[in-house]
């Protein structure tokens, strides 16, 4: 891999907040001055960072960790999600055949449950945990062909679920809209911006957070790195040992994995909370998750402060930030997904609408490794990054401590090399035609 460090011409946008916390709340959370001087340097604090530098400081409790994001913790991808810790094989992590490679793949998501779990007791992180496990459903035929799919592949792991019938996701979701459904016990449903929140307020101590710091360059100086960012407007530069790359999509930026990711965003909207009468018409249960059979598909939550969060659409953002007229029809299309599925529910607004970018590989890999001497990385978790960039940060700080594990085997098994986009004009035409087919063909289960 090229050990290429330039400046960034592109660092993550100030968009639209997501629905999750007040922006008001959402302020920078680091306060202590920075160090010249660090042993390591994480930077980007979404799951994958936060969990590399909270190991590298349990690991080195002598060393000093800076973890350093551009935006205030919980402003990223990993702040605005859907707030689903999937422990099963999902998306991507479906296609094949490959058993050995899912139970794996099971291994390494349950783990990061465990360490999130974990993380969320100790440190009395209030974020709406909810272990109330996830519907995967199906509106028609390409969903219900997802949903066999699906269940062939538990039977093969031996992982226990149930089959739901349409009058079943009737009385939990209060719509009819659904043919069926399976129900897993596993998955998390959380509220992903108090969760990151939580898990940067509680680092050890020997960890310095730095965000709202935008990094513009990290540069290879002799045995060690020379990070310049800027801290409250002002230039500063951190001599760092070792550099842990958490950027995600941002990481071509700076010159790793250059033209072999995907930059792609998909977006959601979240409701009011449903007062007495809207929960009546509604007619279903609180805290639960859905998400669609069919990739391409609707997913759906249902809070449990009574709030609705629709998710669907993908879009290709060669600038990162969604532009306003995407946020508009990305709204006309999350409030036609909850007209189809509660007609009498069609006054109810969306207090917000935001997209956020995640990374895709065309090969449809994960990168986990060491990208240039002293700079290790994991990205392109594939749309499905709370459970794997969890473990995959705590992964690469094992590793790069040199400490061996079953787990970091798995995580090194399901991991590989991103392969190379076409030229640049071509890699976007590319990708828009290929969402638009895919969500032609998904158009019923959205
Ligand atoms: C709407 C939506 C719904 C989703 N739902 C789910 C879900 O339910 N479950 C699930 O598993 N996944 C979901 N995902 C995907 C998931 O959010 C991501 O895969 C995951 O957050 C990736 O975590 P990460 O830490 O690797 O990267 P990120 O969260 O993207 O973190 C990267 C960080 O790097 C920082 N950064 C970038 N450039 C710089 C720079 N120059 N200087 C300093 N900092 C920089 C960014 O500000 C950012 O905070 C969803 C994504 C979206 C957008």
């Amino acid at each position: 891999m090229s050990p290429a460090m330039t400046a960034i011409h592109r660092r993550p946008p100030a968009d639209t907040p997501s629905g999750w916390m007040p922006p008001s709340e959402l302020a920078v959370i680091g306060s202590d001055p920075a160090p010249a001087q660090a042993d390591w340097a994480v930077v980007g604090a979404g799951f994958t960072g936060l969990a590399a530098a909270r190991r590298l400081a349990e690991l080195n409790p002598d060393k000093r960790v800076v973890l350093i994001d551009a935006m205030p913790v919980g402003w990223g991808a990993s702040g605005r999600n859907a707030g689903f810790v999937i422990d099963l094989p999902h998306k991507f992590d479906l296609d094949g055949d490959d058993a050995g490679r899912m139970r794996r793949v099971v291994r390494l998501n349950r783990a990061a449950l465990a360490d999130l779990q974990r993380q969320v007791e100790a440190g009395a992180i209030d974020c709406d945990w909810s272990p109330v496990g996830k519907l995967q459903a199906a509106i028609a035929d390409t969903g219900l062909k997802g949903m066999r799919t699906f269940a062939r592949i538990l039977d093969s792991l031996d992982e226990p679920y149930r089959l739901l019938s349409r009058e079943d996701l009737h009385r939990i979701t209060g719509t009819r809209h659904y043919a069926g459904a399976i129900h897993t016990p596993g998955c998390v449903l959380m509220n992903p911006a108090r969760l990151v929140r939580g898990l940067a307020r509680t680092l050890p101590a020997n960890v310095t957070v730095l965000d709202g710091c935008p990094v513009s360059a990290i540069a290879a100086e002799g045995s060690s790195h020379l990070i310049s960012l800027r801290r409250r407007g002002v230039p500063i530069r951190i001599r760092a040992g070792r550099v842990i790359a958490a950027m995600n999509a941002y990481t071509s930026e700076f010159g790793w994995l250059r033209d072999r990711m995907v930059p792609i965003a998909t977006f959601a909207s979240l409701s009011a909370p449903l007062d007495d009468a809207q929960m009546a018409i509604f007619g279903g249960q609180t805290d639960w998750g859905l998400t669609p059979a069919d990739a391409g598909g609707t997913t759906l939550r249902m809070t449990r402060d009574r709030r609705l969060l629709v998710r669907n659409r993908f879009d290709y953002l060669g600038a990162f930030g969604a532009s306003d007229r995407t946020l508009d029809r990305v709204r006309d299309s999350h409030r036609l997904a909850l007209r189809r599925r509660w007609p009498e529910l069609a006054d109810l607004a969306f207090e917000s609408t935001w997209g956020g970018v995640c990374a895709l590989s065309r090969n449809r890999v994960s990168y986990f490794g060491q990208m240039a001497p002293g700079v290790w990385g994991s990205n392109t978790h594939n749309g499905v990054g709370v459970a794997r960039g969890t473990i995959s940060g705590r992964l690469l700080a094992e590793a790069a401590c040199g400490h061996d594990s079953d787990l970091l085997a798995d995580m090194q098994a399901v991991s590989g090399q991103p392969v190379r986009n076409p030229p640049r004009p071509f890699v976007g035409l590319g990708v828009k035609t290929r969402l638009r087919y895919e969500a032609w063909k998904s158009r019923k289960e959205i």
